[in-house]
C-alpha cells in the first residue's frame, strides 16, 4: 500500500493521525502525525509547522449568556428609604396596633417599634413578612441613577465586573 502522504510505494506503512484525519503513512511522514507516534526525536515545533496546532485562544475566555444579567438585575433590590413610615402608615391603614402588628408576623412589640422610629433595619425575613401582611412593597429596584451613593459605587462596580472580560 503506497504512503497516502508522500504517495511512495514503502514498507512499514502505519495508520496516523495527520491534520485530524485517519491515513496510511509511511515511515519517513509519520514524523508529520499528531501524537507523536515513532516520533520520538521529534521537536514539538516542527508538529506545529506541519500545521496539526490549532491556533492557541486565551484560556480564560468565555461568552457569557445574557440571562445571567438579568437573573443579576432582578437581585438588585434595595429597602425604599422610607420604609419606617410605610410600615407604620400601612399600619394604621389595616387599623393595627403595634403590638397586633408584632403578634400577626411574629415579632415583639418593641421590635415594631424600633422599625417605625427607623431605629432598626428589617432583617429580609422581616421584610418578607411584613410586605404579605401590610400589602406593602419594602424593596425596591435600583436603577441606573439612584439617589443614594453607595448604591450607585455598589452597582457601577459590579456591572464593570460584568464587562471586564470581554475585553
Ligand atoms: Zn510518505
Amino acid at each position: 500500500m503506497p504512503c497516502e502522504l508522500c504517495g511512495r510505494e514503502a514498507k512499514g506503512c502505519k495508520e496516523a493521525i495527520i491534520d485530524g484525519a485517519k491515513m496510511y503513512v509511511c515511515p519517513d511522514c509519520i514524523k508529520y502525525a499528531e501524537g507523536g507516534v515513532g516520533v520520538q526525536q521529534e521537536e514539538p515545533v516542527s508538529r506545529r509547522s506541519a500545521g496539526s496546532t490549532p491556533v492557541s485562544r486565551p484560556p480564560t475566555y468565555r461568552p457569557r449568556p445574557a440571562v445571567q444579567k438579568d437573573i443579576y438585575k432582578s437581585m438588585v433590590k434595595e429597602l425604599v428609604s422610607n420604609w419606617n413610615h410605610l410600615i407604620e402608615a400601612a399600619r394604621k391603614k389595616k387599623g393595627l396596633t403595634r403590638e397586633e402588628l408584632g403578634f400577626k408576623i411574629g415579632e415583639r412589640t418593641v421590635t415594631i417599634a424600633k422599625l417605625e422610629n427607623g431605629d432598626l433595619r428589617p432583617s429580609d425575613q422581616m421584610i418578607t413578612k411584613l410586605e404579605k401582611e401590610l400589602g406593602i412593597a419594602l424593596l425596591e429596584e435600583i436603577k441606573e441613577t439612584p439617589t443614594v451613593q453607595q448604591t450607585q459605587s455598589q452597582t457601577k462596580y459590579t456591572l464593570g465586573d460584568f464587562i471586564k472580560p470581554d475585553k
